[in-house]
């Protein structure tokens, strides 16, 4: 099976089940656990931020942050294909009781400029607006393809929002391909922001869990949150080491995906009644356009299925996402095999 479905599809590697059957673990809830504590440690080391909180899932991660961050009443500012706005459930509403205002990314790459976000932040409108609470940025952007931002636009965003009291959360589930699609640090493309989350169990490969970044006082209320929701662990220390192994080992091979992501969609691009936009795949994740094609993007879904081929169909698009299950001849084998499907 080849599966390209997601990058959340890996299994655990060898390395990472050894480490999980040897953690030492205790109660994470006491703050007890070990290895946790080590995870934590190394993840705000590298992120160069004053702490870190394990967390179950993203997108536990991303609603503590707007939590957190806003009053019930509040808007948060989001471009409109954002991962917390699209897939989260509805939570920001549900939990913190905020509005979503979504923006649209004129130029399509789901990365927002600052004047874009400025139009739609509401300050200073007391009796009759919501006011801005926050700012969700994503980087990579998963629905826009996998676009990233530079750690420049990121922090003038930052620095603009600041000056407006605006506090800014990074969604940086996918943040280490966009480090490695731009050769420069997460420190850096997350200088600025009041916090961050990544993901481990993308395409650093861990089974489970993500990590929430941000001041030591946020960490501690972020604590208290997840205790609330339901994310308090106990001996979770299974889980951290195979994101120790995430974070020492995997996110050094994330090259090779988005090299193999640029061999799949140049190979999509010669195929009959498919659109791509070439310069758009920066990253692990390519989607293109198959509008034009004889099939619609379900039937040449399940067509690729019938041939051990997974991918997702999105309106006339259909989505493919590297990772390391997945060689070079994969992608050879999905590029013949859909040549044969589209002719
Ligand atoms: C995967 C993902 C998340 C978090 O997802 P979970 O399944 O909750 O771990 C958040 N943001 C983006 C952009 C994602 O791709």
């Amino acid at each position: 099976m080849i599966d390209l479905r997601s990058d959340t599809v890996t299994k655990p590697t060898p390395a990472m089940r050894k480490a999980m059957a040897e953690a030492e673990v205790g109660d994470d809830v006491y703050s007890e656990d070990p290895t946790v504590i080590k995870l934590q440690e190394k993840a705000a080391e590298v992120f160069e931020k004053e702490a870190a909180l394990f967390m179950p899932t993203g997108s536990m991660g991303n609603q503590v942050a707007v939590k957190l961050h806003t009053q019930q009443g509040d808007e948060i500012v989001i471009e409109e294909r954002g991962h917390i706005f699209n897939y989260e459930m509805g939570t920001p509403s549900v939990v913190s009781g905020v509005l979503i205002r979504p923006v649209k990314s004129e130029n399509g790459t789901g990365i927002l400029t600052w004047q874009e976000i400025n139009s739609a932040l509401h300050v200073n409108q007391p009796y009759y607006a919501c006011p801005t609470g926050l700012i969700c940025l994503e980087n990579s952007h998963n629905l826009a393809g996998g676009s990233v931002m530079t750690a420049n636009q990121c922090e003038y965003i930052c620095d603009n929002a600041h000056q407006l009291k605006i506090p800014v959360h990074l969604d940086g589930a996918r943040i280490f391909n966009a480090s490695v699609a731009l050769n420069t640090t997460v420190a850096d493309l997350s200088k600025r922001c009041d916090s961050v989350q990544f993901c481990l169990s993308k395409g650093l490969g861990a089974p489970v869990g993500s990590i929430l970044l941000g001041k030591k006082d946020f960490i501690e209320e972020a604590r208290v949150w997840r205790k609330r929701l339901g994310g308090g662990m106990r001996q979770v220390g299974v889980l951290a080491a195979a994101g120790l192994v995430a974070l020492e080992e995997s996110r050094f091979t994330l090259f090779n995906d988005h090299e193999h992501a640029k061999q799949l969609a140049e190979g999509v691009a010669n195929l009959k009644g498919v659109k791509i936009d070439l310069e758009g795949v920066q990253t692990n994740i390519v989607i293109f356009d198959v509008s034009e094609a004889n099939l619609s993007s379900i039937e040449i879904c399940e067509k690729l299925e019938e041939n051990d081929i997974l991918a997702i169909p999105f309106g006339t698009q259909i989505r493919m996402v590297t990772h390391y299950d997945v060689s070079q001849e994969d992608i050879e084998t999905a590029l013949s095999e859909l040549n044969k499907i589209l002719s």
